[in-house]
């Protein structure tokens, strides 16, 4: 576990339109937590930049990375390589800086495998209805209504992992689902666990499936 002087790890997962990277963004501004750009294969988006939003490479780059090693985790995400690099997270943990992960299901867990001796936290996002999720993929991705459709499709597969995560939030209004998540940080650096209601988010996400 982390002594004082080390930076802490806290990780935000959700099933693809849920406003997790928006809340990452807002974490990350108000509380100087150093977000983990991310290496993927997948082309940006007409808003995105390369080096700010995730280092954009070719397939053959992203395996050369992973022959080298460079990864903490990485996964494939519809249809893309996703991987976080494992150098300049560890150089800034050990410096006393806080990290947030913006990093899917199969991150986390390859994460938590590790057994780091830097404090974790896990935390995931739920869209608050089904209609909303598709209204804000459709947004997110204009041109495109079929990447909204394959996305929703995911959606089914991604949401069961809530139950492997601390804390599971509905992001129905921003700045409470915000509020929430850094009264939990704040808890948890504290060392003091906080449960949420896990029976209130099971019935949500039986909602989300139907
Ligand atoms: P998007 O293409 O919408 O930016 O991201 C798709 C999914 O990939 C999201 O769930 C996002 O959290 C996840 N993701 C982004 N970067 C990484 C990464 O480095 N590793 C893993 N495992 N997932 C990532």
């Amino acid at each position: 576990m982390s002594d004082n002087n080390e930076g802490i790890i806290v990780i935000l997962s959700s099933p693809s339109g849920a406003g997790k990277t928006s809340l990452v963004k807002e974490i990350s501004l108000k509380n100087n937590y150093s977000i983990s750009i991310s290496h993927t294969t997948r082309k940006p988006r007409a808003n995105e930049i390369d080096g700010i939003d995730y280092f954009f490479i070719n397939q053959e780059e992203f395996e050369k990375l992973i022959h080298k090693k460079k990864f903490l985790e990485h996964a494939k995400v519809f249809s893309n390589y996703y991987g976080s690099s494992k150098d300049v997270v560890f150089e800034k943990l050990d410096k006393g800086q806080n990290i947030i992960f913006d990093i899917d299901w199969q991150g986390t867990e390859q994460i938590k495998e590790k057994k780091l001796q830097y404090k974790i936290i896990t935390i995931f996002i739920l869209p608050p209805s089904r209609k909303e999720l598709f209204n804000r993929l459709l947004n997110r991705d204009i041109e495109d209504e079929k990447n909204a459709m394959e996305r929703m499709k995911q959606f089914d597969k991604d949401v069961v992992h809530w139950k492997n995560y601390d804390l599971v939030v509905i992001n129905d209004d921003f700045n409470m689902c915000y509020e929430k998540i850094i009264k939990y940080i704040n808890s948890r650096k504290n060392n003091i666990l906080e449960n949420y209601d896990k029976k209130e988010i099971s019935k949500h996400v039986l909602e989300l499936l139907k």
